[in-house]
């Protein structure tokens, strides 16, 4: 008999959707996988030279619960950087990548029955990890506003129980970038209701011209007590498998994290943190700006074939690396014809057909929604989204 805690969570929807595109070409079927949440590429020159320094010199012992002292010193330098304020070492917490963050901020957020306020579509991760540490995510649709949330229509989910607000932007699933005057809204309701903002900005370093992404406390400085900023370097150096994030956050947030993460996992892989610390004091560049090149010649591509189908609107494709498609149209088209009704119905048939395997929207809490990465080889995404315009085409 398993603990009453496992009902509140399920393998998440993306890594069901790919388990079902590897079981596919296990099967003998050519798939072209559209589901990862990850970037094909090799790997950054200083994050390898770092590794393997750090393994000649036997690096094997445990660090510092929340990361070495001088990656920690780097992160607060780039923070402040990108937010345009002072961060101290003793305000950054390594983590195991961006999951482990967010799972952490919200174990020592939330008591139980407090509410959590999360756009929907949302990435599968927040409401389960909220439910987990005792919460309880309470939805606010976008689907009507473009994917970006109204702040009345967030305002009017606040009770007397709600603590925290997640920003995700650029989003995963939906490509939209909030935009300034969104971003300041949501500051400014945090402030006057006395919540937390989770601002995860994970795909921040991947906004399109001319979306532009804001970290939220250097629009809203005074926000800056209540924000838990999340970051991983598993999308902008395409490290998904070394596993390093961190958080930045008020200090007595990040001492409960330390707490909390010295009877968890302890510090994150110490070879890849000396990798990271590495490429953040030797980096040039250079590989970030190869890797949104790949992604933006990626995207150019993926919009002019998406383009050429006429069952959804294009799609936002801001920011982030994938496309999101509105499927509400085949509702109407399904009960005309054998056209599937439903995203599931959609990304079933399109594995079975096409060999093209994306996420539903049920994974992000939309049954019409159909999320496409773009983060892979551009000959692969080519054929793959050439194959879903034929076959989406002959379903009209
Ligand atoms: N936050 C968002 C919005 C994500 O999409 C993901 C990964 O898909 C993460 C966090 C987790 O990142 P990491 O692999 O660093 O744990």
């Amino acid at each position: 008999m398993l603990a009453q805690r496992t009902k509140l969570f399920a393998s998440s929807g993306t890594a069901a959707a790919r388990a079902a595109a590897k079981a596919a070409a296990d099967a003998g079927k050519e798939v072209i996988d559209l589901t990862a949440g990850e970037i094909w590429c090799d790997l950054a020159p200083r994050i390898r030279e770092g590794a393997l320094a750090a393994i000649e010199r036997g690096e094997n012992r445990y660090t510092d619960t929340v990361g070495l002292r001088e990656l920690r010193e780097a992160l607060a330098a780039k923070v402040s950087r990108e937010t345009g304020q002072v961060w101290q070492a003793d305000e950054i917490a390594v983590t195991s990548g961006a999951k482990q963050a967010l799972f952490n901020t919200a174990m020592v957020l939330l008591d139980p029955g407090d509410e959590v306020i999360i756009p929907s579509p949302y990435w599968t991760t927040f409401p389960a990890q909220v439910l987990i540490a005792g919460g309880r995510p309470v939805h606010v649709d976008t689907r009507d506003n473009g994917f970006v949330p109204k702040p009345e229509e967030l305002e009017r989910a606040i009770t007397a129980k709600t603590r925290a607000i997640v920003v995700n932007s650029p989003s995963n699933p939906t490509g939209v970038v909030y935009d300034q005057t969104t971003l300041e809204l949501i500051a400014n309701l945090a402030i006057r209701h006395d919540l937390w903002i989770i601002f995860d900005e994970c795909y921040g370093a991947f906004a399109h011209a001319p979306h532009v992404h804001h970290p939220i406390v250097s629009l809203v400085p005074e926000a800056r007590s209540r924000t838990i900023i999340i970051n991983a370097f598993s999308k902008t150096l395409a490290l998904t498998g070394w596993r390093i994030g961190y958080l930045a956050a008020p200090k007595s947030v990040i001492d409960a994290v330390k707490a909390l993460q010295s009877h968890t996992t302890s510090n994150p892989n110490v070879i890849a943190q000396h990798a990271v610390l590495e490429h953040l004091r030797h980096g040039d560049g250079s590989y970030e700006r190869r890797l949104f090149d790949q992604l933006t010649l990626a995207r150019r591509l993926g919009l002019d074939i998406l383009s050429r189908q006429a069952i959804a609107p294009p799609p936002k494709a801001q920011g982030g690396f994938y496309f999101y498609l509105d499927l509400s149209g085949l509702a109407q088209r399904g009960a005309i014809s054998t056209a599937p009704r439903t995203a599931d119905d959609a990304v079933n048939a399109l594995l079975a057909e096409a060999g093209v395997a994306g996420v539903s929207g049920s994974a992000f809490g939309d049954p019409m929604g159909l999320r496409l990465s773009y983060g892979i080889d551009h000959n692969k995404l080519t054929r793959g989204l050439e194959r879903l315009v034929e076959t989406v085409d002959a379903w009209t």
